[in-house]
């Protein structure tokens, strides 16, 4: 076996071992392979052994891969988004984790109200209140939220967080049970009256324990790809 499906295989494994231990089902997380900076060919041989959802961050190589790769895979986009760029990607992906800013949400429904669509996304939130990362807050979710939800052309699913590198898994364990509190105070407020929501959180310093506390969505790249070389 390739050292790229020997990957998957143990991250797998270790999805059903958090699955199990939290008492989930296998079909209530989705893993998406972040397949940056990684060649078609290695998205291929993920997509010929079941893996249909992808994460790409960069607008550019989203719109060099989608037309080389199978129709029915499911493009995550992960990264920052311009707003200059939506028109690229908008009827390409499946979901938007990455909308950051009302600016975003309402540029997003724009574009898609022009193209008669409606793109599902995801609201980031910077739960660990990281200066480098993009988000909005745990303060400002509930007042931007607000302003969000009844834009048309967008359909809100739930929220995403990026949290710090770390060694050790568990020290994230709190951002994770943070991101899920602001889920349900949403719900409990009367904001988000869908029946389902998802949790875009974990990648591969921390998706055992995102997962534990209730991912929907686990974001892995280096764990499948192996490490990422920015300079090629
Ligand atoms: C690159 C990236 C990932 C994957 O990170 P790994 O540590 O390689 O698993 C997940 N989410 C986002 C937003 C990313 O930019």
């Amino acid at each position: 076996m390739s050292e790229l499906l020997d990957n998957l295989k143990d991250v797998q494994n270790n999805i059903d071992k958090s699955l199990e231990k939290a008492g989930r089902k296998s079909e209530d997380v989705t893993l998406i392979a972040v397949s940056k900076t990684k060649p078609a060919e290695m998205i291929k041989e993920l997509y010929d052994n079941g893996i249909r959802d992808f994460g790409e961050n960069y607008v550019q190589e989203l719109t060099e891969k989608i037309p080389v790769l199978p129709e029915d895979i499911r493009w995550h986009m992960i990264g920052h988004l311009q707003t200059n760029k939506i028109k690229y990607i908008i009827d390409k992906v499946y979901m938007i984790h990455s909308v950051d800013t009302l600016h975003l949400a309402e540029a997003i429904s724009k574009e898609a109200v022009k193209r008669n669509l409606t793109v599902k996304i995801l609201l980031e939130v910077n739960v660990a209140g990281e200066d480098t990362k993009f988000g909005l807050t745990s303060e400002n979710l509930f007042e931007e939220y607000e302003k969000m939800k009844d834009l048309p052309g967008i359909d809100i699913c739930g929220l995403m967080t990026s949290a710090p590198y770390v060694e050790n898994p568990e020290e994230n364990r709190q951002y994770f049970v943070e991101l899920r509190r602001l889920m349900v105070d949403l719900k409990d407020k009367g904001l988000y009256n869908k029946n389902d929501f998802f949790l875009s959180m974990g990648m591969t310093c921390d998706y055992t324990v995102a997962i534990e506390e209730g991912a929907g969505y686990v974001r892995v790249g280096t764990a499948i790809f192996g490490a990422r070389n920015y300079n090629k």
